[in-house]
């Protein structure tokens, strides 16, 4: 049994990171969606919320838990017995950072390896950031995430 953890920020969940849920479902028994509780980012949504806006958007898949959590995610990758921390990868512009924290996790835990999903052709400009900021325009945010998660925005903002 594989068990994969997926960390992130997900303020809130887009369709770029939906389409790297969908996938990992699939190569992993199970994938555990860990939704960071970072204060030091401010984020726009609780993480409360961004659990519970995961929740709603993955509840067809069944092998797919969304989990939030503190901390390291090696740590989080060995309390919930993972053998994987799935990473999503857009451009060169994430592989700088995204090689340097593999290899730190890698030291911190040899037991634990990271793969790296590309992105879909179709959302690899796409990001939390991206989003927040064309809603804060008013802007059509029906290609970056589901209904809901849109919803969730605007109540949010305005
Ligand atoms: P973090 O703060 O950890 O970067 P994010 O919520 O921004 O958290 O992203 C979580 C993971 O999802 C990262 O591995 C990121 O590269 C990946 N990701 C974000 N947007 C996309 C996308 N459009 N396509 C593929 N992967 C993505």
């Amino acid at each position: 049994m594989v068990i994969a953890v997926y960390p992130g920020s997900f303020d809130p969940a887009t369709y770029g990171h939906l389409d790297i849920i969908q996938r990992a479902s699939v190569s992993f028994d199970q994938v555990i969606v860990g939704v960071l509780h970072n204060s030091a980012k401010s984020p726009l949504f609780s993480v409360e919320e961004r659990v519970n806006i995961l929740e709603k958007a993955t509840k067809d898949i069944p092998n797919v838990k969304i989990k939030p959590f503190d901390g390291l995610s090696v740590n989080f990758a060995r309390e919930n017995r993972a053998q994987v921390i799935v990473r999503g990868l857009r451009a060169v512009t994430d592989f700088e950072y995204e090689l340097q924290m593999a290899q730190t996790n890698r030291v911190l835990a040899p037991d634990v390896d990271t793969v790296f999903l590309t992105t879909s052709l179709e959302y690899a400009y796409l990001s939390s950031t991206i989003m927040k900021e064309v809603a804060r325009y008013r802007g059509d945010l029906s290609k970056f995430a589901p209904p809901e998660i849109v919803e969730a925005v605007r109540a949010k903002l305005y």
